[in-house]
């Protein structure tokens, strides 16, 4: 390629920011302007589980497509992508990782819509916004999935509430109103008492949040000579709604953070 006089201005203008290396990488998207986006497409409340398996099917798709992703956690219009400690993705070149991030997702998003909301046209388009956080050690990094899991929690309770006493014939104002300064057991106690719901047994995609991450799976190749299976494990993209802040979970899936 010619060099041209006008050159200089990509050479001395163009920085490139570089994330530090031996760091784990975030990319948190979230939905731009969701609580409308909700509204005007009539999402379920407090959660549409359509709309939350197309987030899901959208983490998936960039597990796929960016085998530098270890693990996404997603709640709500946010998901998180977990890129591996040492990963030279775009030589960790900031605005390349996180604008292929985003512009992925929100693609994927369009092109999967009709396959979960088969009876509903997209009436605008979703946009999303991103960033990117790095994150020194495995502490951190766990710190960081338990802090949107617990997130998820707080939120996801408080919902559930909400829209209970909504739902019951109160206004928004009044069930406002009606949970301000509560703790989690006074949530709990009104949704058993008020609503007969037990908490605990509402479905683990609204409580939990979404895991995304490539699980060990042994498949049964073919038999020996002595119809002895052979067996191989294969990394299959996974997708379960479990605590991630307990040590349980890591201690039985050492291999996706490490
Ligand atoms: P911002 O642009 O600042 O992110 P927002 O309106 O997207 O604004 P958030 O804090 O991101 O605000 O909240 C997302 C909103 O989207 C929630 O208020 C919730 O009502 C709605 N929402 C997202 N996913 C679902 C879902 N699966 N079911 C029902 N509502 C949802
Ligand atoms: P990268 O991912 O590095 O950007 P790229 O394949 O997109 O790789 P570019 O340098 O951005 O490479 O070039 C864009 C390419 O897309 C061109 O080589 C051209 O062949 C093709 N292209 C883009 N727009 C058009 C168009 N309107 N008509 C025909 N070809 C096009
Ligand atoms: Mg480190
Ligand atoms: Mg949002
Ligand atoms: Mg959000
Ligand atoms: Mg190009």
């Amino acid at each position: 390629m010619a060099n041209s006089e006008y050159e200089y201005v990509k050479r001395e203008f163009e920085l490139d920011s570089l994330l530090p290396p031996s760091n784990w990488i975030v990319v948190r998207i979230d939905g731009c302007h969701f609580h409308r986006f909700s509204k005007i497409h009539t999402f379920e409340k407090p959660n549409d589980e359509r709309a939350l398996r197309l987030m899901n099917a959208c983490a998936t798709s960039m597990l796929e497509k960016f085998p530098d992703i270890v693990f996404a956690y997603g709640v709500s219009d946010e998901y998180s992508f977990v890129f591996r400690e040492e990963t030279e993705f775009y030589q960790r070149r900031e605005s390349k990782i996180l604008s292929l991030c985003v512009s992925y997702f929100t693609s994927v998003y369009v092109m999967k819509w009709k396959d979960f909301f088969p009876n509903k046209e997209l009436k605008e388009p979703p946009y999303f916004d991103g960033r990117v956080v790095c994150y020194p050690n495995l502490k951190t990094i766990h710190d960081y999935l338990a802090w949107r899991q617990v997130d998820c929690h707080i939120n996801n309770q408080y919902n559930t509430c909400f829209w209970s006493l909504v739902k019951s014939g109160k206004t928004e104002k009044e069930a406002q109103q009606a949970l301000k300064g509560t703790f989690s057991k006074d949530k709990n106690e009104l949704l058993s008492q008020q609503f007969q719901i037990n908490y605990d047994d509402e479905p683990a995609i609204f409580r939990k949040g979404s895991c995304v991450y490539r699980d060990k799976v042994e498949t049964m190749v073919k038999t020996d000579r002595c119809g002895n299976p052979i067996k191989r494990t294969r990394l299959v993209i996974t997708n379960a709604n479990v605590d991630i802040i307990g040590p349980e979970f890591w201690e039985n899936h050492p291999y996706i953070l490490r």
